[in-house]
């Protein structure tokens, strides 16, 4: 590991200062995707900005109805907390299924969101990766490719996004408050990754030096029917190979009135379903329905040699949660709370 100097800010604003005055910066948040990289000489800053003793860990209803989640909350408080467990369950769901009891005590939500892709090659600097190294190849191309993108690469890296929290974010439409040396703005999860292009050492919208302090939740009364399913090669401690979020309302003739749809592990970011939305909004609930509605989605996908199952695992995935959703929202047969599936995904 490199040498770096160790520094704390004294404010949010004062953090990003310190950040984007030096190239060689970077924040440390609970340090359990940076240090790793440190160690592995994937990353080689000089200098560590420590923002965990900034304000920045509470969880509150906001008053407009939704729910503003500072950047340093841990993601076991945030999977614990009463808030996010009775209206956005999709979201303890998502986190309990990630990483293992020990990651989650310490890495924060704002890391959790900008940790970087588990490519194996990624990892490994004694392989060509455009990501790590712009202009060195991609060595998934012709590598191993099971956990890679069947959706929205590019010839330049065909890795994915592997956070589960960022999936359920991206079904319940939140926005990451964002806080540069001057200002603040929000920018809605969707735009905050980036698909790879020419430029895959961009993984998302920020520039150098911005700080998250916050994500937002809008008040959404169907994420309390929403659900998390991951699909991954063993029970705990595994990436998704495939994960789904999706939350549904019905209207009084049971047809769905709206949906929301979030896919993991498919692509470089959390892949919102809009083509399956678009599919199955104002029409009837059937099982013939979230079937078309998946394959809507993954109509272009272009998978890899190595991982032309996924598009079949996804299909399945989308279609099975959509049926839990649905079985949910119509107060049936789903296991409601947020004791529900993802808990049992430790
Ligand atoms: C063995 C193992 C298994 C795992 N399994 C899973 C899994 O199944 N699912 C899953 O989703 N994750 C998994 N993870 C990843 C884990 O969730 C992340 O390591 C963790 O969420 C990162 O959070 P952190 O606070 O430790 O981030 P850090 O390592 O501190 O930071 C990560 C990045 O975010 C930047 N950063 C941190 N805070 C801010 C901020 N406020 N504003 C701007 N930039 C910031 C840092 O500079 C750094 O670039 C696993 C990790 C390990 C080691
Ligand atoms: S898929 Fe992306 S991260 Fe993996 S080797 Fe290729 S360029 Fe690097």
């Amino acid at each position: 590991m490199n040498p770096f100097d160790y520094r704390r800010a004294e404010d949010a604003a004062g953090a990003a200062a310190m950040v984007a005055d030096n190239p060689a910066a970077a924040f440390l948040g609970g340090g359990t995707n940076l240090v790793d990289h440190m160690k592995l000489g994937v990353a080689a800053p000089e200098v560590l900005v420590d923002i965990t003793h900034l304000p920045m860990d509470e969880v509150e209803a906001l008053p407009e109805g939704g729910v503003r989640i500072g950047a340093n909350v841990r993601n076991s408080d945030l999977a614990a907390h009463p808030l996010i467990r009775r209206r956005y369950p999709v979201l303890s769901q998502a986190l309990l299924s990630g990483a293992s009891g020990q990651l989650r005590n310490l890495a924060t939500t704002a890391g959790n969101l900008l940790q970087r892709t588990r490519c194996v090659y990624f990892q490994d600097t004694s392989t060509p990766c455009n990501k790590r190294e712009p202009g060195t190849g991609c060595s998934a191309l012709e590598g191993y490719q099971r956990y890679h993108a069947i959706l929205g690469a590019s010839p330049d890296c065909v890795a994915v996004h592997p956070s589960d929290m960022a999936v359920a974010l991206t079904a319940l439409d939140a926005q990451v408050v964002v806080q540069d040396a001057a200002t603040e703005r929000r920018v809605p999860i969707a735009r905050l990754h980036r698909l790879p292009g020419e430029a895959p050492e961009h993984d998302t919208v920020l520039n150098h030096g911005d700080l998250i302090t916050a994500v937002e939740l809008p008040d959404m009364p169907m994420a309390v029917h929403a659900r998390y399913r991951k699909v991954r090669d063993r029970a705990s401690f595994a990436f998704a190979l495939v994960s789904v979020a999706a939350a549904m309302s019905l209207g009084a003739d049971g047809s769905v009135s709206d949906v929301r749809i979030a896919l993991g592990g498919v692509a470089h970011k959390p892949w919102r379903a809009l083509r399956a939305e678009e599919a199955l909004r104002d029409g009837p609930a059937t099982e013939e329905r979230f079937a078309a509605a998946a394959r809507a989605e993954l109509a272009e996908a272009r998978p890899l040699p190595g991982n032309t199952f996924k598009v079949a695992l996804a299909r399945s995935a989308i279609t099975a949660t959509l049926r839990q959703v649905h079985a949910e929202a119509r107060g049936g047969d789903g296991h409601g709370g947020p004791g529900g599936h993802g808990e049992e995904q430790r």
